[in-house]
């Protein structure tokens, strides 16, 4: 299902068009109807006491005021940001770069997390290679032009030690990067992944 959008003005665009669009461009997860879409709003995230960013936009399967669909939301988001993660797309490509293809110096995991966040603590960065592990699968999709669902049991960590996973994310992660080039509009793999599988990254 479509999710992510370059800017605000296409998430917009995108929404105006399921007003009239005759095709079905977006089906409803919960109940399958495309035609009772209505905007629901922005979505942000705090930055601070004061100030908040826009991440995206809701849609409401309305089922009200005579509207036939189920009353669920379904969040469209900018394509930087990662879908229920605190941090988005700057972070995890920085640490993707930090821990991965950092040329003068190997980081550890620990490390690269501290260099991508700027938090003190890295009780998280073990967490986030093995997100990045548990979505090889996805990644791979992107190469081998199979459907980003399929299960690969060659990715098993219990049959594989930790520098192999290492090895094999960084393999695949230098593979994806061979083939989601950077576009006028940004250079953030995360970002690009996101854009082009319409699944999130993390
Ligand atoms: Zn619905």
């Amino acid at each position: 299902m479509i999710r992510f959008f370059n800017t605000i003005d296409q998430i917009e665009h995108f929404i105006r068009s399921l007003q009239w669009q005759a095709s079905a461009a977006l089906n409803c997860p919960h109940c399958a109807r495309t035609d009772q879409w209505f905007s629901h709003g922005f979505q942000y995230q705090q930055l601070g006491i004061h100030s908040r960013a826009i991440t995206g936009k809701r849609l409401i399967c309305s089922n009200r005021f005579g509207h036939l669909g189920c009353g669920r939301t379904w969040r469209l988001y900018l394509c930087e940001r990662t879908p229920f993660a605190h941090y988005g797309c700057t972070q995890f490509f920085a640490f993707i770069l930090a821990l991965f293809f950092n040329t003068s110096t190997r980081n550890t995991v620990e490390h690269a997390y501290r260099l991508a966040t700027g938090a003190n603590n890295a009780r998280h960065a073990w967490r986030w290679l093995n997100r990045l592990r548990l979505q090889l699968p996805a990644y791979r999709a992107v190469f081998f032009d199979r459907p980003a669902q399929l299960d690969t049991n060659t990715l098993d960590a219990k049959s594989t030690g930790d520098n192999d996973i290492h090895f094999l994310i960084q393999t695949t992660l230098s593979q994806l990067f061979q083939r989601l080039p950077s576009s006028a509009d940004t250079h953030n793999l995360c970002a690009l992944f996101q854009l082009k599988t319409q699944i999130r990254f993390i």
